[in-house]
């Protein structure tokens, strides 16, 4: 069935509390939803955030890269649609929006979830880490105890420059919660001595990874952490395409690899990124940015289809909402 229509419209939700890391700190989760309608009046929704500091994108750049080739896809089936999409150059994100929508038309067409179109066999409940952000000591103990207290047993602790913060503030949370499962997300923020200065004073029972210690740009960087480290390093803001991932796990720059909708263009190329990773044995992460509740559906239903390749699930931000807000 052939594209009718595609519309875009600016969301907005309120977060409980201020979302900080070493790159950013944010009130509210604002992001673009493309609706696109078919002749058949089947419609599906995407949706991508404005993540200036990561993919270089805002709300009037996402729209208007939608906005400005829609017409082209118009009268165009679903597979020559994600056939044009996946050529054009656009931001990361605005491609990630629209392919979810054909994704979700093409599940439909098949009479499946997105789930199920993406090969699981059922729907499930995916345990989600949830992030402590980035706060005084006293704050994020107070935060991660709270986070443990209401059932949640895997948190992604956002670190800064502050190195000397930083390991005391991981010895602190090792302490106080000894079964929690604690994820350390630097976002670019060290150097390699400072990341090897940390790794030697945090034992590697006390945490499980962490997620891109340097600057995206500096692979060596990475790659001399990676190999000098008892704790596994994680690629994120280094690793946005498959091709990206390939020469990473080719060179050994670091363990894992977190996957995010909004960095490699969507569902059609984080399943690319997912089969590579499946094949290679290499472990990730299913990432998100701060997201609406349709594309986090849509990478929780691919953490459903790949539960063997992808060890942790990152898509806490339906949890971070103001209670009761919902669009
Ligand atoms: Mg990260």
């Amino acid at each position: 069935m052939k594209i009718k229509k595609i519309s875009t419209q600016i969301k907005k939700i309120p977060l409980q509390t201020p979302f900080v890391t070493a790159l950013r700190r944010v009130e509210n989760v604002e992001f673009i939803r493309v609706c696109i309608l078919l002749e058949s009046e089947l419609s599906g929704i995407g949706e991508a955030p404005a993540t200036k500091a990561i993919t270089g994108e805002d709300l009037k750049s996402i729209e208007h890269a939608i906005n400005h080739h829609k017409k082209d896809f118009i009268s165009k089936t679903l597979e020559e649609a994600l056939e044009m999409l996946h050529k054009l150059s656009i931001g990361s994100s605005a491609k990630a929006a629209l392919d979810m929508a054909l994704i979700s038309l093409q599940a439909q067409e098949h009479t499946q979830e997105i789930y199920e179109y993406l090969g699981a066999k059922q729907e499930e409940q995916i345990e989600t880490d949830i992030t402590i952000s980035l706060n005084s000591q006293e704050e994020m103990l107070q935060d991660a105890q709270n986070t443990y207290k209401n059932g949640f047993k895997i948190l992604k602790i956002k670190l800064g420059a502050d190195i000397k913060h930083a390991i005391e503030i991981t010895k602190a949370l090792a302490l106080s919660l000894p079964e929690a499962q604690l994820l350390i997300d630097a976002n670019q923020a060290w150097s390699v001595e400072k990341s090897l200065q940390y790794i030697a004073s945090i034992q590697a029972d006390k945490i499980e990874l962490i997620e891109q210690p340097v600057q995206a740009k500096d692979l060596k960087g990475l790659q001399q952490i990676t190999q000098n480290s008892s704790i596994l390093i994680l690629a994120d803001e280094a690793a946005f395409s498959l091709n990206d991932v390939k020469y990473i796990v080719e060179n050994d720059i670091a363990d894992m690899i977190n996957i995010k909708l909004m960095k490699c263009g969507g569902i059609t190329k984080a399943v690319e990124i997912l089969e590579y990773a499946r094949e290679k044995g290499v472990k990730c992460m299913l990432g998100s940015m701060l997201e609406g509740p349709s594309s986090i559906y849509a990478a929780e239903c691919l953490a459903m289809a790949y539960k063997d390749v992808i060890k942790y699930v990152d898509l806490d931000s339906p949890h971070l909402y103001k209670k009761g807000f919902m669009v």
